[in-house]
């Protein structure tokens, strides 16, 4: 069987995929600094002002330089995106079938150039990059997908019993205009290509925003999309800060509907935001996570310790995914926390372009001190088991690393237990059994991801108590971490999202589309 790359089977590549993404890398860095425009119904615009991008791998490293867009800019794009709108939804569906996957065709094709961009700008690893491409090329191709699996969305609906009349009754799925879709920097490729793929593929023209801190991904995923020959005005890209151009971009009430991946603060923002509107719009919120793993007695220890090593610091811990919390029954408790620090104590840290490096830097100097404060205010209420420190030795001090940390002892009412932090921080408690675990695990406002260790019995119970979108069982890939489209849908309840339905899952793609019932009658 060919070599199928998920966040599942990325820990044992072929070799041939290390060759080419050094090739790409040493390419990639060959060509930095170029700039970058925003692209406003197919043409370059440019900002007066611009935002240099550093590496966080190494902070003299300059990767690129992009455009500050301005609340006009943002009009601009959302002026753009309602003009392409006509052209675009009366298109057949089949055709927006063929431009999606010609885009992620181009995708496919730069695969390993953009993947080395974006461990040059998140600081993740070579393979959790080549995840984060190949899922995007995925996410477009499920959403392209579902469209032709339901025949573009126009089904029949039954004929009502009219007396000397038949009725023909059908329900068809349209697009609602602009969508606004806005990226954070951890998956800067999944997160944009999958909201705009669905948006696209239902008829909707978009404007894009990545995050400040990973504008490169987008900018390259928009140059896919040109080569595609997705038309002019039907993807937009803007970038700049949250607070100027995303805030102009929710705002504007040409504006039909928004995906917003990010933290539960913003996001909460934007809904309350739109809800202030004349009429209710929909509002796709993918948000923080504050994620369990629960250790039964019954576990198998390696596997738990592993799992949740992966989970808890894969990409930095900077997934909405990551495991934060860590239930284990008393039993086992010593056993198991004796190897999740031996497994964290083994972690390759450094640069994470290079192949053996697993572990590498977090985002930028906020997170950075934020690390620092964390860990401070952890260690006075708790133990610090390994870690807990900034790395500053030799290569290091040209980045921003920090040492991934195990912390125990820190009582159950203290914050930190409840709020995320998006850091390589986990915690551990030991619980009297299971029932006490799960009253924990769900006793937060998040419910994104869950995992659980145990027998088969305790994992059907866990499934159908947890409160979270997104569940797994004996994972040592990561407890947590690592949905695949196709494979695993991926979505949280309560403050983890608001759609109530998975990514590159089966109810997705509807979100983006609004139904209308249409019913012809006539005389028999
Ligand atoms: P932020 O919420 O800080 O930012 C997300 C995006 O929103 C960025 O593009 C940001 O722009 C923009 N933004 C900020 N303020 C505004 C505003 N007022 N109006 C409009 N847009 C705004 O999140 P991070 O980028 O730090 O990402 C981490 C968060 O994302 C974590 O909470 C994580 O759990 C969550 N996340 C959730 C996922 C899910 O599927 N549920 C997946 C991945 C991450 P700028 O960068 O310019 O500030």
């Amino acid at each position: 069987m060919a070599f199928k790359l998920t966040y599942g089977t990325m820990s044992d590549p072929p070799q041939e995929m290390h060759d080419k993404f050094d090739q790409a890398l040493e390419n990639v860095k060959q060509n930095l600094g170029r700039e970058y425009p925003m692209i406003i119904n197919g043409e370059n615009r440019f900002a007066e002002e611009k935002h240099q991008a550093f590496s966080p791998i190494n902070t003299n490293l300059h990767l690129a330089t992009f455009q500050k867009g301005t609340a006009k800019d943002a009009d601009d794009a959302v002026a753009a995106a309602k003009a392409a709108f006509p052209n675009w939804k009366a298109m057949n569906w089949e055709e927006r079938v063929y431009l999606m996957r010609k885009f992620a065709d181009r995708i496919s094709a730069r695969i390993y150039e953009i993947s080395a961009a974006v461990s040059l700008e998140v600081g993740k690893n070579r393979m959790e990059a080549l995840g984060d491409v190949a899922e995007t090329e995925d996410l477009i191709r499920w959403a392209a997908d579902m469209m032709e699996q339901n025949n573009g969305y126009r089904k029949p609906l039954g004929s009502d019993p009219l007396v000397g009349m038949s009725s023909t009754n059908e329900s068809i799925l349209k697009p609602y205009g602009v969508w606004v879709v806005i990226v954070p920097f951890n998956f800067p490729a999944s997160l944009a290509g999958g909201p705009v793929g669905n948006a696209l593929v239902a008829g909707n023209t978009v404007v894009l925003k990545p995050a400040s801190d990973s504008s490169w991904t987008a900018s390259l995923l928009v140059e896919c999309a040109q080569e595609a020959g997705i038309p002019d005005g039907v993807l937009n890209l803007v970038t700049g800060s949250g607070s100027t151009l995303g805030n102009a971009l929710t705002a504007n009430e040409d504006v039909a509907g928004i995906t917003f991946t990010g933290s539960l603060d913003v996001g909460m923002g934007i809904y309350r935001q739109f809800a202030n509107r004349k009429y209710p719009h929909p509002v796709i919120l993918e948000l923080g996570g504050k994620n369990p793993t629960i250790v039964s007695r019954n576990a198998d220890l390696d596997l738990a310790a592993e799992g949740v090593m992966r989970s808890a610091f894969g990409l930095q811990g900077q997934k909405c995914s990551a495991t934060s919390r860590v239930f284990v029954e008393k039993p086992v408790y010593d056993a198991f926390v004796s190897k999740l620090v031996a497994n964290t104590s083994a972690i390759q840290i450094g640069d994470p372009t290079e192949q053996e490096n697993w572990f590498g830097p977090v985002i930028n100097r906020k997170a950075y001190q934020d690390y620092g404060n964390y860990v401070a205010e952890l260690a006075a209420a708790g133990t610090i088991l390994t870690g807990g420190k900034q790395l500053i030795e030799g290569e290091l001090a040209k980045g921003f690393y920090c040492a991934p940390t195990v912390v125990a002892d820190v009582p159950l009412g203290h914050r930190l237990w409840k709020e995320e932090m998006f850091l390589p921080i986990v915690m551990v408690t030991p619980v009297d059994d299971l029932k006490q675990a799960m009253e924990l695990a769900n006793d937060v406002d998040y419910g994104l991801t869950a995992g659980f260790v145990g027998t088969p019995d305790e994992t059907e119970w866990f499934f159908d108590h947890v409160e979270a979108g997104t569940v797994y069982s004996n994972r040592p890939q990561g407890t947590t971490t690592g949905a695949w489209p196709g494979f695993q849908s991926f979505g949280g309840w309560k403050g983890s999202g608001s759609a109530g339905k998975n990514g590159g899952g089966y109810y997705y793609l509807p979100l983006y589309m609004h139904e209308q019932s249409r019913t012809r009658v006539k005389r028999a």
